[in-house]
């Protein structure tokens, strides 16, 4: 059972995964590598003179992975809810089960409304249809999370992985009964 399911990997669910592995979470993230981030070029993302989207995701993913979260290629079908948890389940059959989750799927939100979760108009340009969520990141259902552009922020990387970081650690404040800080800081000589 993984403490934390992330459904997408662009920038506001690899920002989650960040979180919550390095938060001690075990932590899963599935995305079907169908984002267009990769078509992007930046050069609005703070910190970051200039960097195409495809080198921000394939550095996200990697900064994921060394955090210890376990990324695998699919296409979620359905989340249900269980007796402590999710079931997830994806096009080629597997299955995955996880104690919360967090959706961060873009401006689709096929799957959000296969899983019945309540959903609104999006104010942005081209997204339609947006998760309803809380200020935290709640949505309908007690357990399911939604960040990033699915969630209604503006479409752009400096917003959706914030947005993707802001709902890992409400997350992760629930899960281990306390306020969430992760700083790390130079070692003194
Ligand atoms: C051509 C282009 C240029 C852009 N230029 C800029 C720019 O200059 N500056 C800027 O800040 N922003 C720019 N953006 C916008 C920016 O890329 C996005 O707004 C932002 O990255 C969205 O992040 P996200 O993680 O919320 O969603 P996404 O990056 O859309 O990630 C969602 C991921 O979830 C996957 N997914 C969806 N459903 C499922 C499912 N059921 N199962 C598994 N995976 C699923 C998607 O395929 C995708 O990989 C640009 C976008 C494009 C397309």
């Amino acid at each position: 059972m993984y403490d934390a399911a992330i459904i997408g990997g662009g920038p506001a669910g690899q920002s989650a995964a960040l979180f919550t592995g390095k938060a001690g979470l075990k932590t899963l993230l599935l995305d079907n590598e169908k984002g267009l981030t990769k078509r992007a070029l930046l050069r609005n993302h703070y910190g970051v003179k200039e960097i195409t989207g495809s080198d921000l995701v394939a550095a996200g993913r990697k900064q994921a992975e060394s955090a210890g979260a376990e990324i695998i290629k699919a296409q979620v079908t359905l989340v249900s809810k269980e007796k402590d948890g999710f079931r997830i389940e994806t096009e080629n059959g597997e299955t995955f089960e996880a104690r919360q989750v967090i959706l961060a799927t873009g401006s689709n939100q096929k799957l959000a409304q296969t899983i019945g979760l309540k959903t609104k108009d999006g104010q942005e340009k081209y997204v339609k249809t947006v998760i309803d969520t809380d200020p935290a990141g709640h949505t309908s259902v007690d357990g399911i999370w939604a960040a990033g552009v699915a969630a209604g922020v503006s479409v752009h990387t400096i917003v959706t992985s914030g947005d993707g970081a802001k709902t890992a650690i409400n997350l992760i404040s629930e899960q281990k009964g306390e306020r969430y800080v992760n700083h790390d800081a130079i070692p003194a000589k």
